[in-house]
């Protein structure tokens, strides 16, 4: 297939040699000491007294341009190594994705020495067309220096590859329906341990576990008794009054079908046992540890859900706790 005509454009950088990308610091032993820090390496050769070796890895940290997007030190070149992307992306090409980095090195570099890179438009390749899309694969290379009074030495080279590509073309999107479907609540996972809570919710009972054994109720529901580890149990139903023992309003994410702000409580039921269940029927700013609550069982899912959830109840002055 003949190429387009734009890329001879492109093509005909290749081999350019870009500026000079000069080094903020001399190799010093702060910077090296909290990099090993962040990394998790130990290595005496770099963490010793004395001149301090820079480990291998790091050779792009020193020329890098710090918080400030291309604030390099001066007398580095203004030039962009990377226009070939730049021409590309004129072209239609507006995706890219990294595929390859290699660092190679000439010999280890040491504290006090001043570096710097120059990159050089390496290749590109033929066009190709992947699943991500149809595109070239552009090669830099960055030869890393140290300054010499006798003649600057090269110490490594960082070679670095990208595909700059045109997404393939997606489906196109159905037509949307007039009424998006509701979106579903997601179902709990209901295992023989849980079964009987979510078939009592059907059923409008808010049912505890109780070891049949030495009476001790438990939630979550399990199979075995924490107290006597019997593994005889039968349930009770709770009354469903208790109060908020802890509580948060969530926020983020705003996932559908929830409303939000979203106030979800850690309930303890006047029984003794605590359930997180979600809280209707409040504001989330007014949500306060030890209101009183009642539960309730709302419907869901087209009815295929029934859920427990708790409603802040008005405390009848002098009842009983
Ligand atoms: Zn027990």
């Amino acid at each position: 297939m003949a190429e387009h005509e734009w890329m001879n454009e492109i093509r005909a950088l290749v081999g350019k040699e870009y500026g000079r990308v000069y080094a903020w610091d001399k190799v010093n032993a702060p910077m090296i000491r909290q990099w090993c820090e962040v990394m998790g390496v130990d290595d005496a050769r770099y963490l010793s007294a004395g001149t301090v070796t820079a480990p291998p890895a790091m050779l792009q940290v020193w020329c890098m341009e710090g918080f400030t997007q291309n604030n390099y030190p001066p007398g580095s070149t203004t030039e962009n190594p990377y226009e070939a992307l730049k021409m590309m992306e004129a072209h239609g090409l507006a995706s890219v994705v990294a595929v390859n980095s290699e660092l190679t090195f000439k010999r280890d570099v040491v504290e006090g020495e001043r570096l710097y890179y120059a990159t050089r438009l390496d290749t590109i390749s033929p066009e190709k067309t992947t699943a991500l899309g149809t595109g070239f694969f552009v090669t830099l290379v960055m030869t890393f220096f140290s300054q010499k009074p006798e003649g600057d030495e090269e110490v490594g080279q960082l070679l670095f590859r990208v595909f700059k590509f045109r997404a393939a073309q997606a489906a196109a999107p159905a037509e949307k329906p007039a009424m998006p479907a509701p979106a579903k609540r997601p179902p709990p996972g209901i295992s023989d341990d849980t079964r009987f809570f979510w078939e009592g919710a059907k059923a409008g009972k808010l049912l505890i576990q109780r070891c049949k054994s030495c009476g001790t109720l438990r939630h979550p529901p399990g199979p075995v008794c924490s107290h006597c580890h019997s593994f005889d149990w039968d349930t009770v139903e709770s009354s469903g009054r208790g109060t908020v023992y802890s509580f948060v309003v969530m926020h983020y994410p705003e996932v559908p079908p929830f409303d939000h702000p979203n106030p979800i409580a850690l309930i303890e039921l006047e029984e003794g046992t605590r359930l997180i269940s979600q809280l209707v029927g409040v504001k989330p700013g007014e949500v306060r540890i030890g209101d009183a609550v009642q539960v309730e069982f709302n419907t869901f899912n087209n009815g295929e859900l029934v859920l427990p959830q708790f409603r802040p109840v008005a405390v009848t002055p002098g009842a009983s706790a």
